[in-house]
């Protein structure tokens, strides 16, 4: 009893917190402690202890949040002083709010009086820590009608900054589970939007979806670095690592979050001179992680301010996209703009310089949040973008391809047209040629081939019926002796006329006028008997007489013809050749007779063919 009280003696300056007064828990500690500063890192509990030292703790904090003792590569001794009026022992639990201090160390006096020390921190095992949480909490008890002097040794690569509390334990109990479901609401987000949005990456290929996920990972393993659960359940056994993850965590994240803004900005073809700068810049990045590893101490402070001078660097860029009107710089600001309002408002909250309340104590978590939002947001607004400028880009080659199919349809049907034209054309030539194949073309009437085929066919046929076919030999009389008289030109002129006779004095449908060759003429009359065809024979004469066509070598003065006929029922054995044969030598006769008749073949004159073999026999 006697030390105890020589204790508040000595520490008379203190402000000494009466436990067992139910204030509102949990209670700040700020107030109470009395802080040392330890440049040399060599003084030891023993050394704080004694009188000298002793004395010269501050005190008189302001009451607040926490202490916030800025940069330092000093240790600081922190002095508390509990006192238990009541009847009964008191448990509490002392937190220590900030998860970044690499060392420290915990004195409690035993019931004898002397100290245990206990020795943790951000460079120490998890294991280290008496109670496992992402804060350093230590368990105390304070027996009946006692005051207690702790203390704290702290250490850290960045700055310190002390958020100490009392708790009661279900009440810290109570805290605690409901800060484990914010942290887990928060960071299942997060894994949510990292594997929604590689996803999207891996069906788009769009590089800009993997940045995101990049940028969206390190920002939350940032966080979870800064609020202590990666060490308590990423890397609980590191430890110069876990000193030095939160700084190398923040420069890869920069990097991260310069490709990012890089791509979707696209400030390579935007700002041209500025994305050069930015590469210098993420280089320089990627520098700092390696000066990290090499001296942690001697490049925190300009890191943080590099990391300031970028956030600003990165905001104005997007402010400048944006003014510029480039549509996705909207949300990278906003989106921005909110990461760094809400990590503003964190530290400002850590400073004492806001109250502490859900939103402060969460800012960042809920910072990033909202950013991860409007940036997946912004995202699928670009893949929207994409998609419509890309439906437009397909309505306009569809609306080519449409042309080019009307186009190509159109000059189709031209072609067909023109095809159809040609065809006719070719159609009409073709009859052309055929008729003119046919024809003589010195009288316009059958020439001797149309004949031959027109005999073959009608001999088949009246073989075939059974009815006579009538052939007659039509020869000009004296013809050379014209020729010789009036010239070929009038000779051939005479050979017209006599065509035209001929031809319209023969004239039943079936019936075949032709030119035989040289000044003779011939025809074809199926289905006529002799008789009948002799009598067209002689009208062919009567009328070539009758026209008097003046010949003066004539016996008769004009000019005149002689006509063989001759008419078979085709039999067995008999040829066409054999009555045309017939036809010719009754013409033979009829120039003996006289000339200027026609003469029919007598049956008996039709020659039987000549059997090949007949001559051999
Ligand atoms: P005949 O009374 O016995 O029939 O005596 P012809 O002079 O008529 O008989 P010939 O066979 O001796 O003479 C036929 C003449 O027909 C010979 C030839 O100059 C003439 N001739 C044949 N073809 C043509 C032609 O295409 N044009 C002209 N102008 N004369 C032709
Ligand atoms: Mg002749
Ligand atoms: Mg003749």
């Amino acid at each position: 009893m006697g030390l105890q009280l020589l204790v508040s003696d000595v520490f008379a300056a203190d402000n000494i917190l009466e436990v067992s007064q139910s204030k509102q828990m949990p209670m700040s500690l700020t107030e109470y402690f009395a802080v040392f500063e330890d440049p040399s890192l060599m003084l030891t509990h023993t050394d704080v202890q004694k009188a000298d030292i002793a004395a010269r703790f501050k005190t008189d904090f302001p009451a607040g949040e926490a202490i916030n003792l800025d940069f330092s590569r000093s240790a600081y001794w922190l002095r508390l002083t509990l006192r238990n009026a009541s009847d009964y022992p008191l448990e509490r639990l002392l937190e220590i709010g900030y998860p970044l201090l690499s060392n420290v160390q915990f004195y409690q006096p035993m019931a004898n009086g002397a100290y245990q020390s206990l020795t943790t921190g951000l460079a120490q095992p998890l294991t280290t820590r008496p109670y496992p949480n992402r804060f350093f909490v230590f368990p105390i008890t304070l027996p009946a009608h006692a005051e207690q002097v702790l203390y704290l040794r702290l250490q850290a690569a960045d700055v310190i900054i002390v958020p100490a509390r009392l708790w009661e334990s279900q009440a810290f109990h109570r805290y605690e589970r409901n800060d484990y479901l914010v942290q887990a609401w928060y960071f299942g987000m997060a894994t949510a939007m990292i594997l929604f949005n590689l996803l999207l990456f891996i069906a788009l290929r769009d590089a800009l979806y993997l940045l995101y996920v990049s940028f969206v990972t390190l920002m939350a393993l940032v966080i979870a670095t800064q609020n202590g659960l990666s060490k308590e359940l990423l890397w609980p056994n590191t430890t110069q690592w876990s000193d030095m993850s939160s700084l190398i965590l923040d420069s890869f994240m920069g990097v991260a979050w310069l490709l990012f803004m890089r791509r979707m900005l696209n400030t390579d073809t935007f700002i041209p001179k500025i994305d050069q700068f930015l590469k210098a810049l993420i280089g320089v990045y990627l520098l700092s992680v390696v000066a990290f590893i090499i001296d942690l101490q001697t490049f925190v402070q300009p890191a943080i301010v590099l990391y300031l001078a970028t956030v600003l660097l990165i905001i104005g860029i997007g402010f400048f996209c944006a003014f510029k009107r480039q549509r996705s710089a909207y949300f990278f600001v906003v989106a921005s703009f909110i990461l760094c309002f809400s990590t503003a408002l964190n530290a400002l909250m850590i400073l004492d310089l806001l109250p502490s309340n859900f939103v402060t104590i969460n800012a960042m978590q809920i910072g990033s949040a909202l950013e991860m939002l409007l940036l997946a947001f912004a995202l699928a607004d670009r893949f929207n973008l994409i998609r419509r400028q890309k439906e437009e880009a397909q309505s306009q080659v569809l609306m080519a391809q449409q042309h080019l199919v009307e186009h190509l349809q159109s000059s189709e049907r031209l072609l067909e047209a023109r095809v159809a034209e040609r065809t006719a054309e070719l159609h009409a030539l073709n009859r052309k040629f055929e008729t003119l194949s046919i024809t003589d073309a010195l009288t316009g009437i059958a020439n001797r081939r149309h004949f031959d085929d027109v005999l073959a066919s009608e001999w088949e046929r009246a073989s075939r019926l059974n009815q006579p076919l009538a052939v007659a030999l039509l020869d000009v009389d004296w013809f050379k002796k014209y020729n010789d008289h009036y010239g070929h030109q009038a000779g051939d002129d005479c050979l017209r006329t006599v065509a035209t006779v001929f031809a319209a004095t023969v004239c039943r449908t079936g019936d075949v006028v032709a030119r035989y060759g040289g000044e003779e003429f011939v025809f074809i009359a199926p289905a006529t008997d002799g008789e009948h065809a002799l009598r067209i024979a002689e009208k062919v004469c009567a009328a070539l007489h009758a026209l008097a066509l003046p010949h003066a070598l004539s016996d008769y003065g004009c000019v005149t013809a002689s006509i063989g006929v001759a008419a078979l029922i085709p039999r067995e054995g008999d040829t066409a050749e054999m009555l045309l044969k017939s036809a010719d030598q009754v013409l033979y006769h009829a120039k003996e007779q006289g000339r200027n008749r026609a003469v029919l073949a007598n049956a008996s004159l039709l020659i039987p063919p000549k059997k090949p073999h007949a001559s051999i026999q």
